[in-house]
């Protein structure tokens, strides 16, 4: 059984179509997504669509949170907070309805899914070292569990005793260990590397694949330039930063 992750569209629709297309290609029909779809980026509406016709399942976000939560746009920096009302405006009843509709996790195929952390997903936590996914594998039972939230793709181990970040971009599951695995991001990438970002979880071969799809950065950034808002968002986009 094998199926992809998306996480953290963040409403960007050329980074989206470049994975999903990335996704058909691959041959992987499921499709399950961490939640952030909107935030940052030109097309909400768009992006809500896409998700809502690609993923089997979605949790919810910070920033889609935001969207539907009057007020809590004040604890983003300037720039999130800006597009947070932006996009307020731009989604209709009826999207907000399926944003707030959504769970802050919920398990697939036996992982657990969450946007930000598994212990506490409404406190928006981040996993970004060894010593933040310590802290995390406590908090839930099953062997492996996907996040998104920070934008840069990861797996962390847990041997039952303290948890080891590993590199490269495959993982393969030993039996015996727990895994929290970050799928990164597909519309706003933050590790230097600007492609979109998303995983493919194989259950029978217990091995899971970030894969990057390069996509058009600049039309993305052109988008947000002209829906007004802040120019840095679409200057970040081609650093992947
Ligand atoms: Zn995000």
């Amino acid at each position: 059984m094998r199926y992809a992750v998306i996480s953290d569209v963040h409403a960007n629709m050329e980074a989206l179509k470049a994975v999903a297309d990335s996704i058909t290609a691959t041959g992987v029909e499921t499709v399950v997504c961490l939640g952030d779809t909107v935030g940052y980026g030109p097309e909400p509406q768009a992006a809500v669509a896409a998700v809502r016709e690609l993923a089997a399942v979605s949790v919810l976000g910070n920033h889609d949170r935001a969207v539907f939560t009057e007020g809590a746009e004040a604890r983003f920096n300037e720039w999130a907070e800006d597009a947070i009302r932006w996009t307020r405006e731009e989604l209709d009843a009826e999207e907000i309805d399926f944003l707030s509709s959504l769970p802050l996790s919920l398990v697939h195929e036996g992982a657990l899914l969450a946007h930000a952390s598994p212990r506490n997903p409404a406190s928006w936590a981040y996993v970004m070292d060894e010593h933040d996914a310590t802290a995390q594998f406590g908090g839930f039972d099953e062997t492996l569990c996907l996040i998104g939230h920070s934008h840069e793709p990861g797996f962390f181990e847990w041997d039952g005793t303290k948890a080891a970040e590993l590199v490269g971009d495959v993982l393969v599951m030993e039996s015996d260990k727990r895994y929290i695995v970050n799928a990164g991001s597909v519309g706003q990438p933050r590790d230097g590397d600007p492609r979109a970002a998303y995983a493919v979880v194989d259950r029978d071969e217990l091995r899971v694949d970030i894969i990057r799809v390069e996509y058009d950065t600049e039309r993305t950034g052109r988008k947000i330039v002209q829906a007004g808002l802040p120019a840095f968002l679409a200057e970040r986009l081609t650093h992947g930063t």
